[in-house]
Parts: structure tokens; sequence; C-alpha cells
């Protein structure tokens, strides 16, 4: 049962039509929240805001491909017509090659940075002035353990959560003054379609499992995967 803390206030959650973001947006609509998903794809839009809604979620959608300028006006202009905005959650990331970190090529450092860490900051940046109409605003950023203890296979895009935790506290200074808060999630390896390649084969498993004490991942059912199997089975009730 949801405690309702957030009633009457507005989340965006960046990449939200699967994985950890649908799982944020769901569980910000359960508490009161209205929420703005989004990621590239329409229709992975139009999907997570049917199954948002159908849980009687208040929830709307734009596709947002948060490397893209205009994209992100468009989130903005969104959250604006729902009321405005109190919560930024800046989740999507990349990571386009598997391997050591002085053995990635330039280009995929490239996107790595501008997709996980500018387009977070940016994103934070055109936040604020809807933020700072807010009474409390909230912006959150999603790092990674990866984040604290570089993965051998994930070199750059460790970095570049490093550089996630970094941002966070930079920016939590300069706006705690004005009572925003900026904080960071660093999960932990989370079975979704974005660690399959930590996950999908046993020599991967191994290296990646070698660094966690507790030697498994977290348990994590893919919250869009669930929703759908629960109305397969309501479906063939009837
Ligand atoms: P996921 O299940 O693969 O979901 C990815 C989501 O991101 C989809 O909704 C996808 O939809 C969207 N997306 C991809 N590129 C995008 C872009 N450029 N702009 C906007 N949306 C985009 O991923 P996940 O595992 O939940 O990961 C979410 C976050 O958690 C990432 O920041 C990741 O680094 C972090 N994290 C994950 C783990 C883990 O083990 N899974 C561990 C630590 C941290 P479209 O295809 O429609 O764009």
């Amino acid at each position: 049962m949801s405690l309702k803390r957030l009633v009457g206030r507005i989340a965006i959650v960046t990449a939200s039509t699967d994985g950890i973001g649908f799982a944020i947006a769901k569980r910000l609509g359960q508490e009161g929240a209205k929420v703005i998903v989004s990621s590239r794809k329409q229709q992975n839009v139009e999907e997570a805001v049917k199954l948002l809604s159908q849980e009687g979620l208040d929830v709307t959608g734009v596709p947002c491909h948060v490397a893209k300028t205009e994209d992100r006006k468009k989130l903005f202009e969104v959250a604006k017509q729902y009321g405005g905005l109190d919560i930024l959650v800046s989740n999507a990331a990349v990571n386009p090659v598997m391997g050591e970190v002085l053995d990635c090529p330039e280009d995929a450092w490239e996107k790595i940075f501008e997709v996980n860490v500018k387009s977070s900051f940016l994103l934070a940046q055109e936040a604020l002035p809807l933020l700072r109409q807010s009474k409390a605003g909230r912006i959150i950023f999603i790092s990674s353990i990866a984040g604290f203890q570089p993965m051998t296979l994930l070199g750059a895009y460790s970095v570049s959560k490093t550089a996630l935790l970094g941002l966070t506290k930079a920016a939590a200074v300069q706006l705690a003054k004005e009572n925003i808060t900026v904080n960071c999630v660093a999960p932990g390896v989370i079975k979704t379609k974005f660690s399959s390649a930590l996950t999908s084969t046993q020599a991967a498993q191994d290296i990646a499992l070698s660094m966690i004490p507790l030697n498994r991942y977290l348990n994590f059912i893919s919250h869009v995967k669930l929703i759908r199997n629960q109305r397969k089975i309501q479906e063939q009730k009837y």
C-alpha cells in the first residue's frame, strides 16, 4: 500500500517506458504524483502510458530522446501544460561498447558522455525555471554502483556514472539555498534489457558477479512484463 506522499506533485522521468525508469514512474504515480513518462519511441511511450493508466495512475507521455534539444523542450512544454514540475528523474543512459576504459573508441566515449552526463546536466539546467516555482523541487540522477567501483567490462560507462556523482554533489550545494534538493541513486546490477550484456553469458556473469559480495543480482521483474503478464492472465479468465 503506497503512502500517497506525492499528491499534488508533478514528475518527469526520462527513459521510463521500460526497466528501472518505468518502475520509478509507477511508484511515483502510486504515491500520488502526476507523472510524465518519456523515451525515444512513440510506440513505447503510448504503451507505457496505457499500462500505467490502467493501474489508475495519473500519467501522460511524450517521446523524448534526451540528447535532442527539441525533444527536451517538448518534455518541459508538456510539464507546463500539466501544471509545472516538482520532480525531475534523469534516468536515461547508454552503453554502446563493452570493454576496458582505455580501449573505448572515441565515438563511443562521446556518445556515452553526451547521453549519460551532458543530457543529465542539460535536463537539470532546463528544468530549473519550473523547479524554482515549486515549493520543493527535486532532482534525481540515476548513477550506478559502477560509478563508485568501475566495472571492467563497462569502463567508459562507469566513468560517466562517476561524473554523475560529481554533478549531484556540485548541483546539490548550488541549489540547497533554494530548497531544491539534488540526489543520486546508484543501483546494483538489475536484470533489464540494458544489463543483458552483463547477465546473458556465463563469462560476463562471472566477471560482474565477482564484484558483488552477495554473488547475485538484485531481484527485479520487469514491471512492463509483469503488467503485460497480469493482463494476459486476466484476459484468459474471461
Ligand atoms: P532498460 O530496462 O534497458 O530501459 C531503457 C529505457 O531507456 C527504455 O525505456 C528506452 O526506451 C529508454 N531509452 C534508451 N535510450 C534513450 C534515450 N537516449 N533517451 C530517452 N530514453 C532512452 O534500462 P535500465 O536497466 O532500466 O537502466 C535505466 C538506468 O539505470 C540507466 O541510467 C542505467 O545506467 C541505470 N542502471 C542500470 C542498472 C542495471 O543493472 N539495469 C544498474 C545500475 C544503473 P526507448 O527505446 O523507447 O528509447
